[in-house]
């Protein structure tokens, strides 16, 4: 399975924006792009300001590593959104937050998306009561998560339900930190995802 290989730290710092890929650490004094708010590379602190293209491509671009999602997988999603009922823009995002690894993530069972998307590749989770190692696997309304058995008493995920027992759940999902189980209430509406994501630069890109 193909995946990122670059350092993480430089794709905030290429999109200018925090995309919280390294769970504590974005949150200290350490976080590379408060020490470097500039573009990686040569010309980064060059660079100057981007046209039309170039602005609905870096939306693009950020949306992408927000999920941790690789380009091809990307497009297939603007697909699928745009043969669904709706505003594509946010059908998008709703296909995008509804991957389990995001689900996770949300539900405070993982520190950042991409731990997320390794702890369900390792298969401590289930769905409805099976065990689901594919990150990219879309829930629905109704799914319950659950860390597996014998993966609660481990010391990550007691580090990871302490640190994040005061993160807000988003209101599309129910979560029980007792039996670290989460439910999708119903998929989330735009105003549900708090990214802050032009979706419509995204789709006026796809439209060219
Ligand atoms: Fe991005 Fe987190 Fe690295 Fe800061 S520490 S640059 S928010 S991944």
């Amino acid at each position: 399975m193909a995946r990122y290989t670059e350092a993480v730290c430089r794709m905030c710092r290429r999109e200018g924006q925090k995309l919280f890929l390294k769970g504590d650490r974005c949150y200290t004094d350490k976080c590379a792009l408060s020490r470097r708010e500039y573009a990686p590379g040569q010309h980064g602190q060059g660079r100057t300001k981007a046209k039309e293209y170039g602005i609905q491509l870096r939306e693009k671009q950020k949306t992408r590593r927000y999920y941790g999602v690789l380009e091809s997988q990307f497009a297939k999603y603007f697909d699928m959104a745009e043969q669904m009922k709706g505003v594509t823009g946010v059908n998008l995002l709703q296909i995008l937050e509804s991957r389990l690894d995001n689900v996770v993530y949300r539900l405070g069972l993982a520190m950042s998306r991409p731990e997320a998307r390794q702890l369900v590749r390792h298969a401590h989770f289930t769905v409805n009561g099976k065990k689901v190692n594919i990150p990219s696997y879309l829930v629905k309304q109704g799914d319950v998560i659950a860390l597996v058995e014998k993966s609660r008493s481990s010391e990550k995920f007691k580090y990871i339900n302490e640190a994040n027992a005061t993160r807000p759940i988003p209101k599309w999902l129910d979560m029980n930190r007792d039996t670290c189980e989460g439910k999708v209430v119903a998929l989330p509406a735009r105003e549900d995802i708090d990214l802050p994501i032009e979706e419509h630069l995204i789709v006026e890109l796809y439209s060219k």
